[in-house]
């Protein structure tokens, strides 16, 4: 008598009820299909093959590269009565060989295998002698080359599907998004499974991006106005930016501790403990912290520069609220943001595809920044979710940005600096708009330009946005071989000749409390 997913999923593993799209997947796989899961981490992705390879006969095949996270799910199953079993490096000959008896004597409902032991042409034979009931392959995105944990053997997995063409598969991932998903499709064979993707919304987390004035102070501002005793993380790019915000921070009466990795590795876990065991510490960091963190209370996370990627800033923004209670991903951005990240990806060792990849990467992040729609939206359609309204708890939601037509400023400004040479970064070329009349201009004779004084009409704080937007939107492209002087791209060349319009956000600026003006 074929068995239940749900009976097994209250008498095996003691839960009541499946989770998001558990049952679907479940059902699918059971019925011998192929299928593709995109579910964060935590989101419940092991029970999407575990219970599929109980219900069918023989034994389901999991591929994993993490050996450590295998032999603890072999554990955790053992102990729930499932007869699973593992096999990798670390096993004796001898154990080894009892597993490959209890495979081919149908004992074994779940095995789990390293990739490159999969891969061997005896195992091939074993598995070729079992009865298979599904593979799963874990942590999918490991065939991807864009990713950081790129594993070539990952890649001769899709030889499974030409060996053992009845058998279904699933992949799974938590890196979800559209380039690592087609890859995972292309170099596994999945053209045929069904994709599921769900459950990365993170309902609680309210999304907030301003434009940056004075970062310390908008921090600061933000803390007490809205968090005066929480704890939260703080993300900076350098470490040396790390150092000085905590030590502003304790100035301003918070108590902030510094993360980062050129710290001894005592005072890295005495922050990091101190962090999760004592009420409303505040860790200032780089990305090197986070990674394992599970402190349910983080009440915000705070980016004082910008991430490299969309998901980098899911990732990191991730990190807040997940006891489930109402937290704050608040950001402060400015045009040095952009121009610092561009000249970053552009000044790596990194080959020309990596850097292509890279500057795509940057590129959706600037769109996200500069969104004027939906956050949440924008964020889940990244990762192939849909969701039909918007969230009513992002910034964009709760107060509408205006936009205004920048088509006209647009022009002006592409012009300015293609008189000026593209030789100028933008804080001189606004001068010339503005027409300054400053040494600089006139020993360089720029104030006899015909697009001297022509923007007149703007502040320095908007024609900073301007160039902001169109830095982020690709209109201009900043050299930072020269001093990050900004250049034309191809895409100005309708916008000049008055072939399209462009909308512009504006805006808005919060009161910051007096201060010299650090950043832009
Ligand atoms: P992932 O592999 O997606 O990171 P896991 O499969 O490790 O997630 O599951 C995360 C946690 O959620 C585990 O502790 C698991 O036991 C639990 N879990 C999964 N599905 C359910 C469910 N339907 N009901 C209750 N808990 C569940
Ligand atoms: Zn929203």
């Amino acid at each position: 008598m074929p068995k239940d997913p749900l009976q097994v999923l209250r008498s095996v593993f003691g839960y009541e009820r499946f989770r998001g799209q558990q049952r679907p997947v479940i059902d699918h796989l059971t019925a011998g299909g192929d299928a593709l899961v995109l579910m964060p981490t935590g989101g419940g992705k092991s029970l999407c093959y575990q219970i599929p390879a109980l219900v069918r006969p023989g034994t389901g095949v999991v591929v994993s590269p993490l050996i450590a996270l295998m032999q603890d799910q072999v554990e955790t199953l053992l102990q729930l009565g499932v007869q699973a079993a593992f096999l990798n490096s670390t096993l004796t000959y001898d154990t080894q060989r009892q597993v490959e008896q209890k495979l081919l004597d149908g004992q074994l409902d779940l095995l789990y295998i390293a990739p490159e032991r999969l891969l061997t042409e005896r195992m091939q034979a074993l598995l070729g002698q079992a009865r298979l009931s599904l593979f799963a392959i874990d942590e999918a995105h490991c065939v991807s080359q864009w990713g950081h944990d790129f594993r070539e053997d990952y890649w001769q997995l899709s030889m499974l599907h030409e060996r053992f063409p009845d058998i279904p598969r699933i992949a799974l991932t938590a890196t979800a998004d559209e380039r690592t998903r087609h890859e995972i499709i292309e170099r596994l064979g999945l053209q045929d499974a069904k994709i599921f993707c769900s459950g990365f919304d993170r309902p609680n987390i309210r999304y907030r991006i301003s434009p940056k004035q004075d970062a310390r102070r908008q921090l600061v501002q933000f803390l007490r106005n809205e968090h005066p005793e929480d704890a939260g993380i703080v993300y900076c790019l350098s470490r040396k930016k790390v150092e000085s915000v905590a030590d502003w921070l304790c100035s301003q009466g918070f108590s902030a501790l510094p993360y980062h990795a050129g710290l001894s590795a005592e005072e890295r876990q005495r922050n990091q403990r101190r962090f999760l065991m004592e009420e409303g510490v505040i860790v200032v960091a780089t990305i090197a912290f986070g990674m394992g963190i599970d402190k349910p209370n983080v009440r915000f996370v705070a980016h004082l520069d910008l991430p490299k990627s969309v998901e980098a800033y899911y990732q990191e923004t991730g990190r807040a609220g997940r006891d489930g209670l109402s937290a704050d991903a608040w950001m402060v951005y400015g045009l040095q943001d952009v121009i610092t990240l561009r000249q970053i990806v552009e000044a790596s060792e990194a080959d020309e595809l990596h850097k292509r990849v890279e500057r795509h990467k940057l590129d959706s992040m600037l769109g996200f920044c500069e969104l004027t729609t939906c956050r949440r939206q924008a964020l889940l359609r990244y990762f192939g979710e849909i969701s039909e309204k918007p969230c009513g708890n992002c910034d964009n939601c709760l107060n509408p940005p205006d936009t205004w037509d920048g088509t006209d400023a647009a022009r002006k400004a592409l012009s300015c600096v293609y008189r000026t040479g593209q030789r100028f970064g933008a804080h001189h070329v606004i001068d010339v708009l503005r027409g300054k009349s400053n040494e600089k201009i006139r020993r360089l004779g720029h104030d006899r330009l015909s697009t001297f004084g022509i923007g007149q009409g703007m502040d320095e704080k908007q024609w900073l946005s301007v160039f902001r937007q169109m830095i982020a939107q690709g209109y201009l492209t900043v050299d930072w071989e020269a001093h990050g002087a900004l250049r034309l791209s191809e895409a100005c060349r309708p916008v000049l000749r008055g072939e399209v319009a462009i909308r512009l956000r504006r805006d808005r600026y919060t009161e910051v409390s007096a201060g010299r003006r650090q950043t832009v």
